[in-house]
């Protein structure tokens, strides 16, 4: 699992998350989890397979709170009351947030690109959250280095915050961890956590992943859609022991 992170948010004991990334195989593609294949080999290390949403970049959430799941997963957030249900989101940029309550009675994943920002998805999954604390951790999502959008993105947001104006006009740079952090504290969400990478330009610390001498890339350490265009996906994972 040393391709894996394992996020630092002090969750509560009987909380366990993880996030895969491109892995050190790299075009082998063995940690794409787009690819039914990589789910089933999962298994093992869980409790029993992860709640895959249909994820449509909506601010839909489903709620998971007994042993039958629901019957439509096209949404791209879920909440989960009950023990040893896995909830997984999968990624290429847009931005995974973990929540646990601090308690450590229930737990939520959510697939926040700038569609489901916009569309506060983050507010609507907290509708739902139990009372009492919660923590967030935002895994690996572009950074806003790399994150140029158009007006028309911009224009989603009722507010300036998180955007910086790029050199070419009607161009900015989009911060997904600034905006998804200032609506989680609006929801009432304050210790976040994580929030520290960029999916198009991060590379891997250790550098003897890369042996068959391709400068293309195997020194990639996360997929990126931005960046590689059709890519594989990373999957995010949450729940209660
Ligand atoms: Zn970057």
């Amino acid at each position: 699992m040393s391709d894996w992170i394992h996020p630092e948010w002090q969750a509560p004991a009987g909380v366990v998350s993880l996030c895969s990334t491109r892995g050190s195989d790299g075009r082998a593609n063995s940690l794409n989890f787009a690819l039914p294949e990589n789910r089933r080999k999962l298994r093992e290390g869980m409790p029993g397979a992860p709640v895959w949403l249909h994820q449509v970049h909506s601010n839909r959430v489903i709620r998971v709170d007994t042993d039958t799941l629901p019957e439509t997963r096209e949404a791209d957030a879920c909440y989960c009351d009950i023990r040893q249900r896995v909830v997984a989101i999968l990624v290429a940029d847009c931005l995974p947030i973990l929540l646990c309550s601090k308690e450590g009675k229930a737990i939520a994943a959510i697939h926040a690109g700038w569609r489901g920002l916009a569309s506060g998805i983050i507010g609507r999954t907290l509708q739902l959250a139990r009372p009492g604390e919660w923590s967030a951790w935002l895994g690996p999502a572009i950074g806003p280095c790399h994150y140029e959008v158009s007006d028309d993105v911009q224009n989603q947001f009722p507010q300036s915050h998180g955007f910086t104006p790029a050199a070419k006009p009607g161009k900015w740079y989009m911060d997904l961890y600034a905006i998804a952090a200032q609506q989680l504290q609006t929801a009432g969400v304050h210790d976040i956590h994580g929030g520290s990478y960029c999916t198009f330009c991060d590379q891997r610390c250790d550098q003897d992943g890369d042996q068959d001498g391709n400068q293309d890339g195997d020194q990639k350490r996360f997929f990126s859609h931005r960046r590689d265009g059709e890519t594989g996906r990373m999957a995010a994972f949450i729940w209660m022991t």
